[in-house]
């Protein structure tokens, strides 16, 4: 229901404030100048006389006439024509005896124009804005000074008009747009009843402006719509002091819209003195839908969409909210899926949502009033506990493990969901613990709760002082390899390996070494699971690949076989970067062969089912990269995974290889491993070989190459040039074959 016509529609066009600089509308002037012209023709005696307007680049245009038609307009412009700011008047005494006039239609013939005399009309600036003319039929030796001296006054009369015409039409613009504004404006007297209401007010409330006329104000604004009555009241009296013309603060009102829905109004008052009383002009805003964005962006900000649990923001507000206004402890426990990764990237993303979803609301069911259950963020659920007795946590905890273990049925098959739980408690305020914030508490339960995860899963850990510690060691540690690494301080050592067919060396692992500047020369034990866990991890193994193919690219032959390297790989490195491009740089590089690398991968690389990873791995195998799996018997990897996985060699663990001569167990895992290997044509090397006896043992079962103490520690390169050079030179020389001999 349209009760105003739009802007729009109207007949001014208000769509640009400059509308009121454009050209003057010729057909817009009235009756003023017919009179102006007869004037003129009255005060020269002349029987014609015209005013035409020219205004920048429009044509000019004869706006009114006396003595003449509107068929010669045209050829009454071309007698002003040369007229101008420069040269405002012109006097032709006889048109007829002139050259520049003769041939003019008005002259040569009807009507007949001998005598002319036309003035410039000045606008703003000195602008030339139009002619004011006079001619005669019979000539005139001149035009007479008291001719001129009132045509002059008439065109001043003209000026005049023009600029009038001109101030009130960006008048009525300006006007029109301010009732095209946005704001919705109300106008109310001393006594409080609306004197003005524009269009957008109009449209705001609903009611005609000629209705709303004498209304009371607050009938505009109902009490018993506004959130405080008494304030909206007092705002919308309130008359702000003495300043003529002043700002009020804004107030939020309420009102029946045109559909009897209630609109929010954001409202500014600007008062001004009015007689004894105050005249007021009310703003108003319409915000109704501002708010309807708000509030579903404050419930998009705090919940989270998959569950319809508050999401980490609102936990945390909650938790910071919860610090501040009690006494008594408040337990903050963090629960993860530990094998939430697995499922996600086996049946897919749209069972990971339902198994979210079903374990959001296995919490909410299993946990006691008290508890305020929120998603962390991907697999992770925060719980809140407040109020509670403390020594009550640990079957809260138990009971949370127990609920998401239970099996759960989705797309068909059950599943077996495993979570850990990390606990932080802030005991009362009265505790000798120092007391934590409430990030310091979501750190405190996090770093729980990656314990628990690192003890198996499966269970809860509750946050204490030495894991502090440790996290600060961590991150100390952290700093430090950084450094170290900008300093060049690691170094790789290699430790051959050995072909026990011939004892010849046929290859060497790669082991990184820290040159620390006062602890010496380390060892991975010592910085490796910090290194690996970090970010650095991706940098530093990517020099360590092109460091090692730069040292194996200058090796020797050892009996007419070039050296291999055997690189490890951190876990990131295979799934966060792209491993083949650094791979290819470095064999393009140092110009080794990819026959010559071999990568060494643990289970924790192969069994993270990641596609990425495998792609990589196949595509480098492809272009003859080696892969070999390390360590292999200590972890869950099966034998059966081995044909999964296109690997080239198995490195069996050295804790196999140590005890395989007092522990028959030992000695038939090794046995088989080596068995099954061979079948399926995978090499085998036997890692941590120290003495004769074990190296024997495993020759004997058909092992091929070996590694360890018996042969050589890993050495810095030098060291380990100087042994191929031995090697090389004569490799029957080679220790541990001379003292073979002797052991019998
Ligand atoms: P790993 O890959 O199993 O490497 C073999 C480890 O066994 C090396 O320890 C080596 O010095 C040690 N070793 C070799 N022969 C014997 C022996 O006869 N007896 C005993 N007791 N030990 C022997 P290291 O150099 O301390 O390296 C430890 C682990 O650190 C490595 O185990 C590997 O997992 C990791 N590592 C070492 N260097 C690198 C590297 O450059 N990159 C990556 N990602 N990991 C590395
Ligand atoms: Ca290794
Ligand atoms: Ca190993």
């Amino acid at each position: 229901m349209a009760l105003i016509p739009s802007p729009a529609n109207d007949s001014l066009d208000v769509s640009s404030p400059l509308a009121a600089d454009a050209p003057l509308d010729a057909y817009a002037w009235g009756e003023e100048f017919d009179d102006l012209v007869a004037l003129a023709a009255r005060v020269a005696d002349a029987p014609f006389a015209w005013i035409a307007l020219s205004d920048g680049e429009a044509r000019p245009r004869v706006v009114a006439r006396f003595g003449l038609d509107a068929s010669l307009d045209t050829a009454l412009l071309a007698l002003g024509a040369s007229l101008n700011a420069e040269v405002p008047r012109l006097t032709v005494p006889d048109a007829a005896d002139d050259a520049c006039f003769v041939s003019e239609p008005v002259v040569a013939a009807y009507p007949g124009i001998r005598f002319l005399h036309a003035q410039a009309l000045l606008g703003e600036h000195g602008r030339h804005v139009g002619t004011l003319a006079i001619a005669d039929r019979s000539a005139r030796a001149a035009a007479g000074r008291d001719v001129v001296q009132a045509l002059t006054r008439v065109a001043g009369l003209g000026e005049r008009l023009i600029e009038r015409h001109r101030l009130q039409r960006r008048n009525r613009i300006a006007t029109q747009i301010m009732q095209a504004g946005f704001s919705a404006m109300i106008v109310t007297d001393e006594h409080g009843q609306v004197t003005l209401a524009n269009r957008a007010a109009e449209l705001l409330f609903g009611i005609r402006g000629r209705r709303m006329r004498g209304m009371p104000v607050e009938v505009l604004f109902p009490s018993q719509l506004q959130s405080d009555a008494l304030a909206s009241h007092t705002w919308l009296h309130a008359e702000d002091g003495d300043a003529l013309l002043g700002r009020a603060p804004q107030c939020r009102l309420h009102a029946f819209g045109p559909n009897g829905d209630v609109r929010a109004l954001e409202a500014t008052r600007c008062t001004w003195r009015l007689g004894q009383g105050h005249g007021k002009a009310i703003i108003l805003r319409d915000i109704t839908d501002d708010l309807a964005q708000q509030a579903t962006l404050r419930q998009l900000a705090l919940y989270d969409a998959l569950t319809g649990l508050p999401n980490r923001t609102a936990l945390v507000e909650a938790l910071t909210a919860r610090l501040e206004a009690t006494e008594t402890p408040v337990a903050l426990a963090l629960l993860g899926l530990d094998n939430f990764k697995t499922i996600n990237d086996t049946l897919g993303h749209a069972a990971g949502d339902i198994v979210l979803q079903a374990t959001a609301s296995r919490l909410r069911m299993t946990l006691p009033a008290n508890a305020q259950v929120g998603r962390f963020g991907g697999d992770e659920f925060g719980v809140l506990f407040t109020d509670i007795d403390t020594v009550d946590l640990p079957v809260h905890l138990e009971r949370m493990l127990l609920a998401v273990n239970e099996p759960m049925d989705v797309t068909g098959s059950p599943i077996h969901l495993e979570a850990s739980v990390g606990l932080a408690v802030r005991e009362d305020l009265h505790s000798e613990d120092s007391l934590p914030n409430a990030s310091e508490l979501i750190a405190r339960a996090d770093l729980a709760l990656y314990k628990a995860k690192a003890r198996g899963g499966r269970q809860w850990c509750r946050y204490d002082l030495g894991m502090r510690r440790e996290v600060i060691d961590r991150r100390l540690l952290e700093v430090e390899l950084r450094r170290a690494f900008a300093r060049g301080e690691f170094e790789l050592h290699y430790q051959p390996q050995i072909d026990l067919a011939n004892g010849f060396t046929f290859g060497a692992e790669a082991l990184l070494r820290w040159r620390h500047p006062e602890r010496g020369l380390l060892a991975p034990a010592a910085f490796l699971d910090v290194l690996a866990g970090s970010a650095l991890a991706n940098d530093v193994g990517r020099w360590i690949i092109r460091q090692a193919c730069r040292d194996a690219a200058s090796w020797p032959e050892v009996g007419g076989r070039r050296i291999a390297i055997s690189i490890n790989l951190f876990p990131g490195q295979v799934h966060e970067t792209d491993l083949r491009h650094d791979v290819d740089e470095a064999l393009r590089e140092t110009g080794l062969p990819a026959e010559q690398l071999e990568l060494e991968i643990t289970e924790t690389i192969a069994l993270k089912p990641d596609d990425n990873a495998s792609r990589a791995l196949a595509s480098l195998r492809d272009r003859g990269v080696k892969l070999s799996f390390d360590d292999f018997g200590t972890g869950f990897a099966s034998l059966s995974m081995l044909q999964r996985f296109p690997i080239d060699r198995v490195k069996i663990d050295r804790s196999f290889v140590r005890d395989m001569l007092d522990n028959r167990g030992d000695a038939a895992i090794v046995r088989s491993i080596v068995l099954i290997s061979r079948n399926m044509e995978l090499h085998v090397t036997a890692e941590g070989v120290e003495n004769h006896a074990q190296a024997e043992l495993l020759r004997g079962i058909g092992c091929n190459a070996a590694q360890g103490f018996l042969y050589s520690p890993a050495l810095a390169p030098q060291a380990f040039e100087k042994w191929l050079a031995a090697q090389t030179s004569n490799p029957m020389q080679a220790p541990w074959l001379l003292t073979e001999q002797h052991d019998g």
